[in-house]
């Protein structure tokens, strides 16, 4: 761990209750806004912590809502559930990165939010977002930023420079699992109608990167700046959607080190208090360019919660709270792999494999490409082994 003390004060400012030996809890729940299989995660490990959680999300059925102390029922934007929300709760967090930045505000009138107004800022656009980590010594891929459809023409033309290469198009705002993307073709050039397809909304424009593999790293900072980094995950998408996540990831302590070191100048540069994922490419030659980060527990780091002592939710739960941070303390390898789908029909053959956790998040319907659960399995894969000794 290192970090500068900074001037921010320590969190909850509600009261704590120190109880005989030493343990801390808080005397009024987490607020949790969004209620998917994050905020779900978010909750098991406050009950883990002595601690209860209010979710605020819209859908009556949503799976936190399922391991939460109470849930309100109501838009991220509906002013007086947000009110009941700050007077409920001892402090605010958030499982997803489009809840608006307003309600946010309103929130902080009362209550403290973490990650701040700020991170969610820079992390819903990816104009801001690429602006951003350039600016602290983080590098993208090339970008430009397209308004319209003759915009984009222009932008695709600047950035295929080189031949062969390839762009892709993503709305600055709302796009996630590579919804709201357009992969152009230089040879096929920019659809007619491609900013419409795209919703007719902003859009920022990258060079497509030739990656050898994908990496992300989980880092969680506390109020007092200590960060925490957790090892990096190689991870394989299909259909735009994370597939697997294993550590360590294989591309050795370079790039390894290179990532950690970017994840950490970004949560030092938001002054970030929580955990944040930052995803990256790594090239051939093992040079790194980020592609987003997002500013809350990822699903890149679930597998932290078969395999460590302090789960990537239960370290951000110790920094929005002011819990101590410690080191996450991993033992094993692991492989974490996301049941998509139809994919849920697997689970009683999981269920069968020794050194297997499974965590399904209480989705009663199965949509293809709908995240229902996921598994770890932990240890190389002679540990797989039955000991038959
Ligand atoms: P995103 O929604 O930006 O996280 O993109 C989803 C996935 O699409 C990424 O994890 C990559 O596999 C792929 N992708 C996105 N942007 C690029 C890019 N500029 N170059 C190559 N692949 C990309």
């Amino acid at each position: 761990m290192h970090g500068e003390p900074n001037a921010r004060p320590l969190l909850p400012p509600s009261p704590s209750i120190r109880e005989p030996g030493g343990l801390v809890t808080t005397s009024k729940p987490i607020g949790i806004l969004g209620g998917g299989q994050l905020g779900r995660m978010l909750g098991l490990a406050a009950a883990r912590l002595g601690q209860t959680v209010v979710v605020l999300d819209p859908d009556p059925v949503a799976p936190a809502a399922q391991v939460a102390n109470h849930h309100v029922v109501a838009a991220y934007d509906d002013p007086d559930a947000l009110a009941e929300l700050a007077e409920r709760c001892c402090v605010v967090t958030y499982e997803f990165e489009n809840v608006p930045v307003e309600a946010v505000d309103q929130l902080v009138a009362t209550v403290p939010v973490w990650p701040d107004g700020h991170a969610l800022g820079v992390a819903q656009d990816r104009l801001r977002e690429k602006d951003f980590l350039n600016a602290h010594g983080i590098p993208t891929a090339p970008y430009r930023a397209a308004d319209d459809q003759a915009g984009l023409v222009a932008a695709v033309a600047d950035l295929t420079g080189t031949p062969g290469t390839a762009c892709v198009a993503k709305t600055r705002r709302f796009g996630y699992d590579g919804q709201g993307q357009l992969r152009i073709d230089p040879s096929e050039g920019v659809p007619a109608d491609g900013f419409e397809q795209l919703g007719g909304v902003p859009l920022v424009v990258e060079g497509w990167v030739r990656f050898e593999a994908e990496v992300s790293v989980i880092v969680a900072r506390s109020a007092a700046g200590d960060v925490v980094p957790y090892p990096p995950a190689r991870n394989v998408h299909r259909d735009g959607i994370l597939s697997t996540s294993t550590v360590p990831s294989g591309l050795g302590d370079d790039v390894d080190g290179s990532a950690v070191g970017f994840a950490v100048a970004l949560a030092e540069a938001l002054d970030y208090v929580g955990v944040l994922g930052l995803e990256l490419f790594v090239a051939a030659d093992g040079t790194l360019v980020a592609n987003e980060f997002a500013p809350r527990v990822h699903n890149s780091g679930h597998w932290s919660e078969a395999n460590c002592v302090v789960s990537q939710f239960e370290q951000h739960l110790r920094a929005v709270t002011g819990l101590p941070l410690v080191h996450p303390g991993c033992h094993r390898s692991a492989e974490m792999v996301n049941l998509i789908g139809d994919d849920v029909h697997r689970i009683p053959e999981l269920l069968a494999e020794p050194n297997v956790m499974v965590h399904l998040y209480g989705k009663s319907e199965v949509r293809p490409g709908r995240k229902m659960g996921h598994y770890t399995r932990v240890g190389r894969p002679r540990d797989h082994r039955l000991d038959r000794s």
